[in-house]
């Protein structure tokens, strides 16, 4: 008889990765068939009610639909950083797979150093929406 009890794996990245996926799916199918800016049953951006001001994700779920729709240009007027966000990711992505494919080790895909970046980004972005000059970042 064998006492060895049985091995139980942890459970990895997947889980959370597959709840995450989900959600990202399931959230861009509700942006794509329901428009945000005819539909009032999105949340409304409580920084920009209180303020007046337009935060980094203003604009973004209406830049996420023109997004989905293949808009490129309504999808830069309404959030320009969502619309630069995904083409680095797009290109770290690629170069995932790229070196995927040549057998190629990869590092982290978004290493937390690269927090500090993307949150200065959105900082500047902010200020910078927000100046008369850059009236063009506003959504
Ligand atoms: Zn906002």
């Amino acid at each position: 008889m064998n006492a060895t009890p049985p091995k139980i794996n942890p459970p990895g990245w997947w889980l959370p990765g597959i709840i995450l996926a989900a959600t990202f799916l399931g959230v861009a199918v509700l942006v794509y068939f329901f428009n945000p800016a005819t539909h009032a049953f999105y949340p409304e951006c409580q920084f920009h009610r209180l303020t007046g001001l337009n935060c980094p994700g203003c604009g973004m779920t209406r830049a996420v639909y023109a997004l989905l729709h293949g808009n490129l240009t309504a999808a830069w007027r309404d959030n320009a950083l969502l619309l630069g966000g995904s083409f680095f990711l797009a290109l770290r992505a690629g170069w995932f797979g790229w070196n995927k494919l040549r057998g190629r080790r990869n590092g982290e895909f978004f290493p937390a150093k690269h927090l500090w970046v993307l949150l200065v980004v959105a900082l500047v972005f902010t200020v910078l929406r927000n100046l008369p000059a850059f009236a063009f970042l506003s959504p």
